[in-house]
């Protein structure tokens, strides 16, 4: 039986349909034949101007970004498919608040969809710091297929897991 750890918030039938992918074998070609692109963000700076990009596009108001990076150390399984920081810091007596965005560095190999749903997401938490309902209002407003994405990533992440385990 396989724990289906990333879609743990699905409803069964659903469940059902992605165990029946795995146990026929058929969800590494299901997902390569819906995404069969990669991408050449493959650094920081790469990154960095990606993200740039979307954020002038779509949230051209918001407070600045202090930094974005990928990160080797962020365990996706703990729901922090990227990982927001709103770091607060003294700085003589004025206390500066800075927005931080740490991706994930497994989606440097990720389908590039896949890199612009969690940038979205990530980029929605400057404004909204809460899953809630004007947060996903938002990252639709970025990707309108947000919702999709996100189910395929964690597709993705189930298949790429099982994949590992394999070798
Ligand atoms: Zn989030």
């Amino acid at each position: 039986m396989t724990a289906l750890t990333y879609l743990g918030g699905y409803p069964e039938p659903l469940k059902a349909q992605v165990l029946q992918l795995i146990e026929g074998g058929k969800l590494g070609a299901f997902l390569a034949k819906r995404y069969p692109d990669s991408h050449s963000i493959q650094n920081d700076k790469a990154l960095l101007a990606y993200t740039m990009d979307l954020k002038h596009r779509y949230l051209r108001s918001s407070a600045p970004l202090a930094k974005v990076i990928f990160d080797g150390k962020i365990n996706v399984i703990k729901d922090a498919l990227g990982l927001h920081t709103y770091v607060s810091r003294v700085q003589g007596n004025k206390l500066k608040a800075k927005n931080e965005i740490r991706i994930a560095a497994l989606f440097k190999a990720a389908p590039p969809a896949f890199l612009k749903m969690i940038v979205v997401h990530e980029l929605a938490h400057i404004k909204e710091k809460d899953h809630n309902k004007a947060f996903y209002q938002l990252c639709q407003h970025m990707e309108p297929d947000y919702h999709q994405l996100e189910f395929d990533l964690r597709l993705w992440l189930t298949w790429r897991d099982l994949e590992k385990g394999a070798q």
